[in-house]
């Protein structure tokens, strides 16, 4: 126990892991489990583009540590089609973006600052580097978005470097941004000298209005974090990306560093299928409308659903979170000695089988009656036969 790292063993499991552990436990004896937790891809990867990982599990070599040369074009291609100006040399390969989310934080003496609520790991990754982290609160209300004045009330630029980590459409509430408010976002971080990590990984599955990026309204300040795991269905793939503007090929070339020091490259065929899937097709334009129309259904369902049983939550427009208040049944709940979501989630789960995760996981204060529903668990590959066919229902 001494001879742990002092930074990293004061660090817990994190819920996800204790639920996903719960479950498994009802599930041996016996008990039928809803697994609204887990946060993975409910659709396959599209055939073609396993036919191209198929085509080169041959590959073998170390590819170069930025990335293959062909994938940061069709990376650059992909995002110049969405009309950014990517270049392949601004373009990084890493294994997840996880790891070049950790790695940038790595690479850089930076402050983060986050929304709350924001995905789980940021907080860990920062905590395991000795970062400070400062929270910048959203609501339910204000359809969870932050607002340009909360990053123009943060203190003026001084010597230490910042990143606003902005994740959208959001892991865990579904909230995106549209293009007016990315815009005066912008325009603070850039006066506040803040730069933006647009974590846009789940730009794709946006299935309510269109997704728009950040790096079209601040180009030189935003590093866009993306990979194939969420639109593509490929999370156990370990593929993600990094676009840097010009502005930060400092930042881009210290990675690059670490990555040849740690994992040197990202797998050779997995690499070569993500040029077919950054490539892009029609089979991949249908599979993201298809995806999209199938989330989009499941989301209405789910949002209906739970809004006729009392429960509120606003309307998410991507990914496939809902982020749930149980305030309305405070109550209720407190009657019974329920005062948190860590509580609230062991009870949904020891007593409905449904499992859920809390929203103190994702930076909410403990008792914040939250909780994060993931609509994954069904099968992708039917679902999108069927809304093929026309006749999809959830
Ligand atoms: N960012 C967000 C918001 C996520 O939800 C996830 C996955 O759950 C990731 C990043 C990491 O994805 P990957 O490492 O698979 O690219």
């Amino acid at each position: 126990e001494n001879q742990l790292n002092p930074t990293v063993r004061t660090l817990e499991p994190s819920a996800t892991l204790k639920i996903n552990e719960l479950s498994q436990q009802l599930i041996k004896e016996g008990r039928d489990i809803i697994r609204l937790g887990l946060g993975q891809s409910p659709f396959p990867v599209p055939d073609i583009v396993v036919k191209s990982l198929q085509k080169h599990a041959h590959e073998k070599d170390y590819l170069p540590v930025r990335g293959l040369q062909a994938l940061r074009q069709a990376v650059a291609d992909y995002y110049q089609s969405r009309g950014l100006d990517v270049d392949a040399e601004s373009v990084l390969v890493g294994p997840g973006s996880k790891e070049l989310l950790f790695n940038i934080q790595m690479a850089c003496q930076a402050e983060l600052i986050l929304p709350a609520p924001s995905w789980v790991s940021y907080v860990p990754q920062a905590v395991m580097l000795g970062r400070k982290v400062s929270y910048l609160p959203t609501t339910m209300d204000n359809q969870w978005q932050m607002l340009p004045e909360q990053l123009e009330q943060l203190a003026p630029p001084g010597d230490e470097a910042r990143f606003l980590l902005l994740n959208y459409p959001s892991n865990p509430t579904g909230a995106s941004y549209e293009p007016e408010q990315l815009k005066a976002l912008a325009e603070v971080a850039r006066r506040q000298k803040i730069i933006i990590i647009a974590d846009e990984i789940y730009g794709e599955t946006r299935f309510s209005g269109q997704h728009h990026s950040m790096a079209t309204f601040y180009p030189e300040g935003t590093i866009l974090s993306g990979g194939l795991s969420k639109w593509c269905g490929a999370g156990g793939w370990r593929l993600g990306t990094m676009v840097f503007p010009k502005e930060l090929r400092r930042v881009q070339d210290t990675m690059a560093v670490i990555a040849s020091e740690t994992f040197t490259s990202t797998s050779a065929p997995i690499q070569y299928a993500a040029c077919t899937a950054f490539a892009g097709s029609s089979e991949i334009t249908r599979y993201l409308e298809q995806s999209q129309q199938v989330l989009a259904l499941i989301a209405e369902y789910m949002v209906g659903s739970l809004r006729s049983i009392g429960l509120q939550m606003a309307d998410p427009v991507g990914g496939f979170y809902l982020f749930v208040s149980f305030e309305a049944f405070r109550e209720q709940l407190s009657a019974r000695g329920i005062n948190c979501s860590d509580d609230l989630c062991n009870i949904l789960l020891s007593e409905t089988g449904v499992a859920v995760l809390p929203g103190s996981d994702f930076g909410l204060m403990a008792d914040q009656l939250f909780v994060r529903m993931a609509f994954v668990d069904f099968d992708g590959a039917r679902a999108l036969d069927a809304v093929t066919a026309g006749h999809y229902e959830p």
